[in-house]
């Protein structure tokens, strides 16, 4: 069919690589290259009907699910390589004992929200000796502040961690003795 919004192209179906569209909790997901989209040879809009849409749909629920896997995996080895064992992070993440092992052959794939759990301590490790101690139920127990409360709880002059009047520097102190 001629494209209705420039009235210049044919718009066919086509594949390629480079298409990302947001998808569940990935923003920028690529779209697999075998997808037919029908796109204009012109001005490049893409005219989805409801059975391209379905089609496109299940495209990028497989590419998800491979993202997932793949986000996983990477955290996985980031955080063996600061020796952070496989069986301590099951067990603070709550999964099953060689789950983190066999996430490929595992009937259904990780739950976005495990790996979004993995991501971040991937990106900070040492914050998973925090998680322990956030685990931990004894209030005695000091929980760690985390990098970036100094700038929230330092507000005009008063620290508001439940001390008052306490300079930045003491604030920092204080950070600094509960890490
Ligand atoms: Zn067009």
């Amino acid at each position: 069919m001629i494209c209705p919004a420039c009235g210049l192209g044919e718009v066919v179906p086509t594949q390629g690589p480079g298409r990302r569209w947001p998808h569940k909790t990935i923003p920028d997901l690529e779209l697999p290259e075998a997808v037919n989209i029908p796109t204009c040879t012109e001005c490049g809009e893409q005219w989805i009907d409801d059975e391209t849409g379905a089609a496109i749909e299940a495209a990028a629920d497989e590419a998800f699910r491979a993202a997932l896997l793949e986000k996983a995996d990477d955290s996985i080895h980031t955080l063996r390589r600061h020796r952070v064992q496989q069986r301590a992070l099951e067990k603070l993440l709550g999964v099953s004992h060689g789950y983190l092992s066999k996430l490929r052959s595992a009937e259904r794939g990780p739950s976005p929200h495990l790996v979004a759990a993995l991501m971040l301590l991937a990106r900070a490790p040492e914050r998973v000796e925090e998680l322990r101690s956030a685990w931990s139920m004894r209030v005695s127990e000091p929980i760690p502040l985390f990098a970036g409360i100094e700038s929230l709880a330092w507000v005009g002059g008063t620290v508001h961690n439940g001390a008052t009047d306490q300079s930045p520097a003491s604030a920092k102190q204080i950070e600094v003795e509960a890490a």
